[in-house]
């Protein structure tokens, strides 16, 4: 155990006895987290990418807050500097705060002066930001000193009273309140605690029942002040996050969460990341107060997630208009949104249930999520980040080195330094063993000190061995989880599931001896006195496994995913027929391999089997090509080779492949646009939306303008005699920003000068169908499509077909 957390231990524990509260009252969850301080990671995936988190995504993360002004927004707050609010939005001040998390959990496994001196440096700045009552909130403070001009449209003219909106005042003290408790733990200084505790009180002092009485806009603040009231002991942070779900609704939005009270909400609805945050808070308080009707609640939300809305890679969220929950089964995969702070606060949540509940299914869904949809959203070098995490692509999805936006990487900073403390939970008789990976730990199960070493290769090797050394010989309950794919089920409930039963059994020895594997709760319960020495050996089967979705799941249909114990894997560009993986069809039963590459992609296991290319013909057919290989990689790999096609749900059916295209006349082209960005080759890719607004299918968009022209052109790659135009446009209405275009224009150029079509049909603008366009058959070596935006709204295209 660190120095500083045995500190920072036992000043909590005095702080918690020095309270009013009587301590036979003090509940929590019945399972309590063995903290990773208490966990020392020696394995070979997931501690090098915790050393990578602390040695390049910290400091780079630190420094694009230096350089985008979030740092210099608390210095000029302060008074420290002068100048106006730095930076785009209210809540950045939140990224400097989880960033200031994480590398407080950093600290606790990688020592480093510099870096502490440097937080030291941090906090003072911020507690120089902070007014003299206790308000912290560096856009209004910065707009009073200059008279108000700058204050954010989202702030609200008062304190708090635009909160419920868009202000982010409480989101920002949230996550100041997680990072002080992580800062006080790991190094029991009380600097950022106490800016946070007068934040706090001052919040408890302004909002109540008889006082303001508005609802968090951006839940979060609701599990900072249970972890303020875990270290302080002082009830009435623990009252004030009720409060905050108790305020919440019937009168608000779905996007947030408040158009029905939380503890009647029985579907995942709006926003996801806001909705995991609560359902987190929601969680702490049925922990902490017993409440029944919080714990109801979420139960059947968690079930509303598992069984209807969430991905196969454990990515929730699934539409980028409400970055959030869409109807049951609706689960595009190119546009699939699954943002990666929805995913850690989706693990959040599901470690919150099971420390109430002790059953592994949440832990099934937490390592599903681990291991896929989050670690997709940082790159194998750690300094590249996706926002969403699609499950396919034409090559428009790239890793960003930041966002303006930057919730994930700040999020992705604080998460993986955290990572151990997902292994072992205990309660006063049992130990649960839930995730596999090599690690040295010191628990204590009651008051009995066991030191448990875990020697696994996951997720490569299905082969765990654990040795138990107790401090005293003596009976407690090991639980051993054996996760949801050894035991023939692709997710807890029935969304996906495996194509065949595996009958390889799952194989359980102590000290040699064989246990038969009885379950209870998705748990091998080994119950016996246990000795200083004692070894598991566990043998998870770990085939590959073909997995079909819920045919209520359209985009899913006539496809099949590939599965390895955890991992979910897809087909990517580099290891395939020149990069092109979309058009493949794979079939069902050809044979599939499973070896381990060192060399690819920092040494991975790859699938291999076989399937065949499509290609559509120019009269419209679809015909095969020959038999080819199909490599598949671990679907969190992806995109570390640059972008390019990308699918986890491989068609095995030609009807649901995307061929590549016909040599038409459009194809041929060579694409120009008066803005070019990745999605520009969707406009001639041939695939074919089933109206204006369906995220299935790949579309170019000019969003966010607004009210000019704009224009796509294809030049031919030899002069041809054209006649017709079709368009199909994009229209993302009433959620989204593309809307049908005012009007169009087609002209064509054959000497210098561009000249309009003389058009046989008129011109009109058609939403969901094609928009076709005959005119007097024109000579021509380019046509260009001028297109006039709406004046309120930008426009997009699916598709654009020139014919003779
Ligand atoms: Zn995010």
């Amino acid at each position: 155990m660190n120095k500083y957390f045995s500190v920072s231990l036992l000043l909590a524990v005095l702080l918690v006895s020095g309270c009013n509260r009587k301590s036979e009252n003090f509940t929590d969850y019945p399972i309590q987290p063995v903290p990773f301080t208490s966990v020392k990671m020696t394995d070979n995936f997931w501690a090098p990418r915790i050393k990578k988190n602390a040695t390049v995504t910290i400091p780079i993360a630190f420094g694009y807050c230096e350089s985008t002004g979030r740092v210099k927004n608390f210095e000029i707050a302060g008074g420290l500097d002068t100048g106006k609010f730095q930076t785009i939005y209210p809540f950045d001040d939140s990224d400097v705060y989880k960033i200031i998390e994480g590398a407080s959990y950093s600290l606790q496994t990688y020592p480093d002066p510099k870096l502490e001196a440097y937080l030291d440096t941090l906090i003072w700045k911020i507690g120089k930001a902070q007014e003299p009552d206790g308000y912290l909130y560096t856009n209004r403070t910065i707009a009073e000193k200059h008279g108000g001009k700058g204050l954010h449209p989202w702030a609200g003219k008062k304190r708090w009273v635009q909160d419920s909106v868009l202000s982010h005042e409480l989101y920002n003290l949230g996550h100041l309140y997680e990072a002080a408790v992580a800062y006080y733990q790991a190094t029991g200084k009380r600097t950022l605690l106490n800016i946070a505790l007068k934040s706090a009180d001052l919040v408890n002092k302004d909002f109540g029942w008889d006082r303001e009485k508005v609802y968090p806009g951006h839940q979060v603040i609701e599990m900072g002040l249970v972890k303020l009231y875990r270290v302080t002991g002082e009830k009435k942070y623990l009252d004030l996050a009720k409060f905050f779900l108790d305020i919440r609704g019937p009168n608000g939005h779905a996007y947030n969460q408040a158009n029905i009270r939380p503890v009647d909400q029985t579907e995942a609805e709006g926003h996801a990341v806001r909705a995991t945050y609560m359902y987190s808070g929601m969680a702490d308080i049925a922990a902490l107060e017993k409440d029944k009707a919080y714990l109801n609640a979420i139960t059947k939300i968690w079930e509303d997630i598992v069984y209807r809305k969430i991905y196969i890679t454990g990515g929730i969220g699934a539409t980028s208009s409400n970055e959030g929950f869409a109807a049951p089964y609706y689960l595009p995969n190119m546009t699939a949104y699954c943002e990666t702070c929805a995913s850690i606060g989706d693990i959040f949540t599901n470690e919150r249930l099971f420390l109430l509940h002790g059953n592994a299914k949440y832990i099934d869904i937490l390592e599903k999520t681990l291991y896929n949809s989050m670690l997709s959203g940082v790159s194998l070098s750690a300094d590249r980040f996706f926002y969403p995490n699609p499950l396919e692509s034409n090559g428009q999805h790239k890793r960003q080195a930041w966002f303006g936006c930057a919730c994930c990487p700040s999020n992705i900073a604080r998460f993986v330094p955290a990572i151990p403390g997902y292994i072992y939970a205990v309660t006063s008789k049992a130990l649960y063993v839930n995730l596999f990976i090599s690690n040295n730990a010191d628990v204590s199960v009651g008051n009995r000190k066991v030191s448990l070493t875990q020697k696994a290769d996951f997720p490569w090797k299905g082969n765990v061995d654990i040795t138990v050394n107790p401090e005293k010989p003596g009976r407690f309950d090991l639980m051993l989880r054996i996760p949801d794919w050894a035991r023939n089920e692709a997710i807890p409930g029935n969304l996906y599931r495996f194509v065949s039963e595996n009958n390889e059994k799952v194989t359980l020895k102590v000290d040699g001896e064989d246990i038969p594997v009885h379950l209870k709760d998705g748990y091998a319960v080994i119950s016996r006195k246990w000795k200083t020495g004692d070894k598991i050996s566990i043998d998870f089967p770990m085939p590959v496994r073909k997995v079909i979705a819920d045919d209520r799941i359209n985009a899913d249909v006539g496809k099949m995913a590939f599965q390895r114990g955890p991992v979910i894997y897809c087909a990517e560009w580099p290891d395939n027929d020149k990069g092109n993986v979309r058009d493949f069809v794979v079939e069902k039963d050809a044979p599939v391999n499973t070896e381990f590459d060192s060399t690819l992609l920092g040494g991975t296991q790859i699938i291999k089997t076989s399937g065949y290319q499509t290609v559509r013909t120019l009269d419209g057919h679809v015909d095969s090509l020959g038999k080819e290989p199909l490599t598949l990689i671990p679907y969190a790999l992806w995109n570390n080779r640059g972008p390019g096609q990308m699918m986890v749900w491989i068609p095995t059916t030609p009807s649901s492949a995307h061929p590549l295209p016909a040599p038409t006349i459009a194809y041929t082209s060579k694409i120009r646009a008066s803005k070019v960005t990745r999605d520009l080759p969707a406009i001639n890719d041939q695939d074919i939306p089933s109206n204006s607004n369906d995220h299935s299918v790949s579309y170019y968009h000019w969003w966010p303008d607004r009210d000019k022209w704009e224009w796509v052109e294809y030049d031919f790659n030899k002069p041809a005699t054209i006649s017709k135009s079709k368009i199909y446009w994009f229209d993302d209405g009433p959620d989204g920003g593309c809307r049908i275009p005012d009007k169009y224009e087609i002209l064509y150029l054959y000497g210098n000068v561009w000249e309009p079509v003389d058009v046989k049909t008129p011109y009109s603008i058609t939403k969901d169908g094609w928009d076709s366009l005959s005119f007097s058959p024109v000579k021509a070596r380019a046509v260009k499509l001028k297109v006039k935006l709406n004046k309120d709204f930008a426009s997009g295209i699916y598709e654009w077909i020139i014919d003779y």
